[in-house]
């Protein structure tokens, strides 16, 4: 069949030279039907003439000048289907719709000006009947073609379909399984206008496809008036979704790839009728009111969409159902085909010219074709789960036995027992140091104690040897116990007076009562009978304290009382295995001091008495006259005692 619809400015042309995000105006075909037989019987003329390929003439039946209505094609009524197909270009919105457009055929005019008959052919002659092949519409071409293309491009391609119509401004759909209910028409941001609940069908095949096709303009409403014996009641849309998998890697150069899920949709408009013209009455009436008020909808938001100013603000397009699902289509992202049918007869000439200026405006309004891409909410959804994917990832890498959300949280609580953990840890350090410290410190003063201990036993035993050669009967003897003195010395303790007192070891001669034993037990009864027993025996006297001789070079009562209970008291303590500290709590010093010794206190008040225990020394031996004791170069205890 020749091709004779491709005149200058074939709409396919402009969009094969790519719409992407360019201003695309609506293409507009418009075609004539040819005249019926009961127009041929009445004889009447036809008003409208083709001039060239894309040009009409009007010429008004009274006469006046011709109007004349420029299009991207013009096809009369002598043009065969497949020719107003090719002329058309549908098969490059088919490849646009392929690549992830939206794309958008639609017929408009009077009503019995061959809209569904451009579309879909002649009405079914039967139940079951086909239409003939020569004769079918746009969209059975298209869907030939597609699946042949789609089966040639050897890519994997899921077709779905839809179809809907639109009675009396209710959404209905013509593919469901019962009789067809209102569906809603929702809006969001990332499907725009959508039918809530909408029926869509896998495409398995040409046939299936063409099954459904059929289903659905058997269900669609259509009535007999005056002008056409099967007049459509309703706007139909049908929609094919072309789905494509996804490319592995998205190119960000080649944004169009990306992703391949584009539509093509039919819309079978029903006719703008004078009721008066085609006699409609009672449901009819309304159903030609609600068909008028919806495309006027229509025409008011081509009018504005032709208003640069207009369009930048708010186009109408809620004031319909029509108009919400073509929104895309009249002002969008989508590429858009009107298909303009009128009649020839003279009859219609008003409405033919009023289609005419409509299909004119309307090839004036553009749109920004556009691949939907991954809208920003989405992008950011997929960047945040991208992030999340890896933090858990770390997160189940520091705790692999709670991965997952669960380890995320367990991890934060861990760590944050953990820190807990270590400060204790710290503090415990720090006190298990200072315990360290106070035990050297201890043991510090332990071994000071022994060495004090050590000397004061030394110092005593200077003492003893001192007291040997103060004045009285001279006995020489080799043994210092029998130079004790037998009779009463007024600077020397006196002798255990108790039976059972013990003796010198090595002399056998009885020893002082502070050396005895014993002594805790005589002491009471050699001191003072009256005195109690449970006194202390630091808070005795001592049982040798000297009475005061004036005669004597020093008073006794001088020399410090307390110095010689101490001597024993002190040798008490010094014998003793263990040092109990008062433990008082540390002095809180300055940082980085060392602490304070416990023992410290202890040493210092043995230092005294030991100091004391000198003095005392010094005073015997001044009282001895300086005769040091066999083996000994010097009287002087500082010779023993170290310096303190
Ligand atoms: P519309 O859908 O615009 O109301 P239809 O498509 O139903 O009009 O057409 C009305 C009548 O005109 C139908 O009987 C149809 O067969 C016939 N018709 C329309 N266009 C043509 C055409 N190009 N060639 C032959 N018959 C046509
Ligand atoms: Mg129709």
């Amino acid at each position: 069949m020749e091709e004779r619809g491709s005149p200058d400015g074939d709409p396919a042309r402009s969009l094969e030279q790519g719409p992407e995000g360019q201003e695309t105006p609506i293409q507009v075909v418009l075609r004539v039907r040819p005249m019926s037989k009961a127009e041929l019987r009445r004889g009447e003329q036809s008003a409208l003439h083709c001039s060239g390929t894309r040009t009409l003439q009007v010429s008004p039946p009274g006469g006046g000048p011709d109007v004349a209505f420029r299009f991207g094609a013009v096809l009369d009524g002598a043009r065969t289907q497949e020719d107003v197909f090719r002329a058309c270009g549908v098969r490059r919105l088919g490849e646009l719709a392929l690549r992830g457009f939206s794309c958008t055929v639609f017929t408009f005019g009077q009503t019995g000006s061959g809209k569904t008959y451009t579309l879909t052919g002649p009405p079914p002659q039967g139940e079951g009947v086909p239409v003939p092949p020569s004769l079918a519409g746009i969209m059975q071409r298209t869907f030939a073609w597609l699946l042949d293309r789609v089966q040639h491009l050897g890519a994997q391609v899921t077709l779905r379909a839809s179809y809907l119509e639109i009675y009396n401004e209710q959404v209905r759909d013509l593919l469901s399984a019962g009789s067809p209910r209102p569906l809603p028409v929702r809006w969001n941001k990332t499907r725009g206008f959508y039918v809530e609940q909408l029926r869509v069908v896998e495409i398995g095949g040409l046939e299936a496809l063409m099954e459904l096709l059929q289903m659905g303009l058997s269900r669609r409403r259509s009535s007999a008036h005056t002008l056409n014996q099967a007049s459509s009641r309703s706007h139909a849309l049908l929609t094919l979704y072309i789905s494509r998998p996804r490319p592995q890697k998205k190119s960000p150069s080649d944004p169009g790839e990306f992703p391949a899920a584009g539509k093509l949709c039919f819309v079978d408009l029903a006719g703008s009728e004078k009721v008066a013209t085609t006699g409609s009455r009672g449901e009819l009436m309304l159903e030609a009111n609600s068909i008028n008020r919806s495309l006027l909808a229509l025409s008011h938001c081509i009018s504005l969409l032709l208003d640069p100013q207009r369009k930048q603000n708010h186009i109408p397009f809620r004031d319909s159902k029509l108009t919400k699902l073509l929104a895309d289509s009249l002002g969008g992202r989508g590429v858009t085909l009107m298909v303009a049918c009128v009649s020839p007869s003279a009859q219609c000439l008003p409405e033919t010219l009023s289609t005419l200026r409509y299909a004119s405006r309307a090839q004036r309004v553009t749109t920004r074709p556009q691949v939907p891409k991954p809208p920003r909410l989405e992008s950011e959804m997929l960047q945040l789960q991208e992030e999340n994917r890896l933090q858990r990832c770390q997160v189940d890498r520091m705790e692999p036995s709670a991965p997952g959300l669960h380890g995320a949280r367990a991890s934060w609580a861990q760590r944050n027992l953990y820190g807990m953990l270590q400060e204790f840890m710290l503090e415990n350090e720090r006190l298990r140091k200072e315990m360290n410290q106070l035990q050297r410190s201890r043991d510090l003063a332990l071994r000071e104690q022994q060495v004090l201990t050590q000397q004061v036993q030394e110092l005593e035993r200077r003492l003893l040897s001192a007291c040997s050669i103060c004045p009285g009967p001279a006995v020489t003897t080799p043994w210092p116990c029998l130079m004790l003195p037998a009779a009463p010395c007024h600077a020397l303790p006196p002798l255990c007076s108790w039976p059972c007192c013990h003796l010198c070891p090595l002399c056998q001669s009885p020893l002082a009562h502070w050396a005895c034993p014993q002594r805790e037990g005589h002491l009471p009864q050699m001191l003072d009978p009256k005195a109690p027993g449970d006194m202390p025996l630091s808070a005795r006297p001592p049982p040798w304290a000297p009475p005061c001789s004036p005669g004597s070079a020093k008073c006794p009562t001088e020399r410090n009382h307390g110095s010689w209970t101490q001597t024993a008291v002190l040798a008490e303590m010094l014998t003793g295995e263990e040092v109990v500290p008062s433990a008082p709590p540390l002095p809180v010093g300055p940082p980085n001091t060392p602490p304070v010794l416990r023992g410290g206190a202890g040493v210092a008040n043995l230092a005294q008495r030991l100091e004391a225990l000198r003095h005392q020394i010094g005073s015997s031996l001044r009282c001895g006259q300086s005769q040091p004791p066999p083996g000994e170069g010097s009287g002087n205890p500082d010779h023993i005692l170290p310096p303190h």
